[in-house]
């Protein structure tokens, strides 16, 4: 007695689209009730139960039943559903577009612990400073598993969920970008991404054999708390602030973090007040045993200049014995042998003791600033050691795929800004420009070559600043010309760069820092080491230092430290660009890291700078549906069976289009393409 209706999946291009059925709430449930849902708000003599394309090829349902079936935008939907009140799932519902109004939409659902909203595809986190009950929980990654992105309430796992179906269906490397201020969730939300890739991962374990790659997959996945406690510190605007990887990544390799490691490597000697040197120094002394602390001849945190200079050795939200246990189950989990980790920690415990030589002879400024090189190269050489792709690399296999997590330092603009903060900002800037490249630029190359008017967004193009750090006589090009004139100093470049430009970093360091390669000297004594740990740790860079400098275009020009920064930079920019790309904003509602509390200017400002109202633009006029003209008519044709349709896909989708909308405010056709919004199908 059942109708066959088959609806053709075209293949479902964006995880936005589902098709939605209208039929009589007594007939709803013959449809397979997992798969559908009926919709609270309608009217009891009928039920809206939507489902995707992709996952029900075929639909029975009773005879002389008047079905109809309609193309919807999930979020928007549900967004409808709700009151203003309660506030909405998606950005671009919105009635009122502009940066209040996203704002304050940010606020009602902060309200309600609802720290998650979209922003068209892109996904807002609000950093609720409190661990939220059941957010995160398993059968919170087992829900957001069997969905897809829109379909219920927002949450990073869905994000994470799409990425990992966009890999396995479109056979591309995937990537999570996640930006920022200092203390937003950035590395929070790295890490539930992570969760969820793994239970996943464990998941599909069960099912196919443990091969290779498998094992490599979990090996990356565990190698987070060793990232966390050789990369993390507490700085003052966050307890656990990422200094130095600058993305981590599992699935396949693909961190990114390599030689700019070596950015930020003087926090091991040096600390603001209220600031802590990594977090794995302070573990290493809470976590081992007398035995070992004799050993190592360790004491307490207070003994070592390296830690107490800045008169901060401890923070009540820092577990250091718990993050030393997570580091050496990682460890043996990555199969580093004992042996190692013994030469690892007792690597540490040498660099803390160097810090406390102390030196007397005339000239004494000098020694100390070598004593810090070598603990810096120590340490550096130590982490890249401890990084996985070391342990791991996976070479030779063209068609493997990855997902890639960024983890940014996001944009730092403190009261003197110096060589650190210019690199931070430097990478940010990149960012923001693949960013934009995504959500405005791709899209109205788009526009072009359909032939379509496009609709003027005012977006902010951060083309001239990154003109500034890198073109011709350009910020890096002057500082790195002056960081090869040996007797250049830094007044010399702040007349250099005055005389270009007008910036507001202070100089001060600023090219010694960006000298502050590994030194040859330094190099060649540590290889002299008779641990054959050490002269194994350096046995490579050497080779690596002179390999660059016969590689640099003028005789004897070492790179300097912003030149390989921006080198890194590059070369990531070009593994995203072959990636295609989910956005996470973390949002920091308060600076005082407290929870229930949300600062409404400083979230506007948040979202002013990250162009957050023109991505809502974008989205909203952008009709968000795009389909090739024979796509479109078998996808829709199913709405008009009764109606004959011309033979050419163009003409129908013209036919098609003009009933529902004769107007034709609500679409577009391109030369190739349907542009709608999907709404104005309902
Ligand atoms: P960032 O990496 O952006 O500098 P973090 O991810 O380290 O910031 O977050 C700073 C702090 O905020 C964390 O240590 C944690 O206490 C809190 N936090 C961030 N995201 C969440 C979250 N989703 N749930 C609970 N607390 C969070
Ligand atoms: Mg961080």
């Amino acid at each position: 007695r059942n109708k066959n209706l088959k609806i053709i999946d075209g293949g479902v291009t964006s995880p936005w689209e589902q098709l939605e059925v209208r039929l009589p709430s007594s007939d709803w449930t013959e449809f397979s009730p997992e798969k559908l849902r009926p919709d609270d708000e309608q009217p009891s003599d009928s039920a809206r139960v939507v489902f995707e394309l992709g996952y029900l090829p075929s639909v029975t349902c009773a005879e002389g039943l008047h079905l109809q079936a309609e193309c919807t935008h999930p979020t928007e939907g549900a967004a409808h559903a709700h009151s203003s009140i309660r506030g909405v799932e998606d950005m671009a519902s919105l009635e009122d577009l502009h940066d209040g109004a996203i704002m304050h939409n940010l606020f009602l659902r902060y309200q309600q612990r609802h720290i998650y909203t979209y922003i068209g595809s892109i996904l807002a986190a609000v950093n609720p400073y409190q661990s939220l009950p059941g957010l995160y929980d398993r059968p919170a990654v087992e829900t957001y598993s069997r969905h897809h992105l829109g379909e219920i309430s927002p949450h990073i796992f869905a994000v994470a969920n799409e990425c990992y179906r966009s890999l396995w269906k479109r056979l591309q490397n995937q990537c999570v970008l996640i930006s920022g201020e200092s203390g937003a969730g950035k590395t929070e939300s790295t890490k539930l991404i992570l969760k969820f890739l793994s239970c996943m991962s464990q998941h599909s374990l069960e099912v196919s054999s443990r091969d290779r790659t498998s094992h490599v997959e979990e090996a990356l996945l565990e190698s987070s708390p060793i990232m966390e406690a050789f990369g993390n510190a507490k700085t003052v605007y966050n307890n656990n602030s990422s200094r130095l990887g600058s993305s981590s990544s599992c699935i396949s390799a693909r961190r990114a973090t390599s030689r700019e490691a070596g950015l930020l490597t003087n926090r091991v000697v040096r600390q603001n007040p209220g600031e802590r040197n990594y977090h794995i120094f302070y573990a290493l002394l809470a976590g081992t045993n007398t035995q070992q602390k004799e050993a190592f001849g360790l004491t307490h945190p207070d003994a070592y200049h390296y830690l107490r200079q800045s008169s901060c050795l401890a923070d009540k939200t820092i577990n250091d014995t718990g993050t030393f246990q997570d580091v050496l189950n990682s460890m043996r989990t990555m199969q580093f042998t004992e042996e190692n980790i013994g030469e690892i920690l007792r690597l540490l415990a040498g660099i803390l003791h160097a810090g406390n030589i102390e030196f007397m002879t005339a000239g004494g400024a000098q020694a100390v600033d070598s004593r810090d090189s070598m603990a810096m190269a120590l340490y550096s050489q130590c982490f890249q050691l401890d990084h996985p792709q070391a342990q791991h690399p996976i070479r030779g296999k063209e068609d493997f795929k990855s997902i890639s997590i960024l983890d940014i330092f996001g944009f730092e603009n403190f009261e003197v800004n110096r060589f650190e903060q210019f690199n931070i900002n430097y990478a940010n800037e990149k960012l923001q420009e693949y960013f934009n490249k995504h959500i405005f630029s791709l899209e109205q190359l788009e526009y072009n070559k359909e032939g379509l008017v496009w609709v003027d967004i005012n977006w902010m193009d951060n083309g001239e600043c990154l003109d500034l750090i890198e073109k011709k006589l350009g910020l890096l090009a002057l500082m790195n010309e002056e960081s090869h004139f040996p007797k250049a100093t830094d007044d010399t470049l702040l007349e250099k760069l005055h005389s270009q430009h007008s910036v507001v970093y202070d100089v001060r360091g600023m090219l010694e820092k960006n000298r502050d390669t590994f030194r040859d000297d330094i190099l060649n004594l540590l290889r002299e080491s008779r641990l054959d740990f050490v002269y194994d740790l350096f046995e490579h860079v050497l080779s690596r230092n002179k390999q660059d400098t016969l590689r640099s275009t003028s005789k004897h020009r070492r790179p300097t430290v912003s030149s390989q920064f921006k080198g890194s930079l590059h070369s990531l920019m070009a593994t995203l660009s072959t990636s295609n790309p989910f956005f996470i904003r973390c949002i920091k509602p308060n600076t005082h890291k407290m929870p229930d509390q949300f600062d409404q200017t400083l979230v506007l400002n948040q979202l002013r700078y990250s162009g957050m109202l023109e991505t809502v633009k974008i989205r909203r006029t952008g009709f968000p549906i795009r389909r090739h003209f024979q796509d479109f008519c078998s996808r829709y044709k199913v709405l008009m069976r009764d109606v004959m349709l011309p033979d050419d896909p163009k003409g129908s989708c013209i036919q098609l289009l003009h009933l529902y909308d004769s107007s034709s405010a609500d679409w577009q056709l391109g030369k190739t393409k349907v542009r709608t919004d999907v709404f104005a199908f309902v």
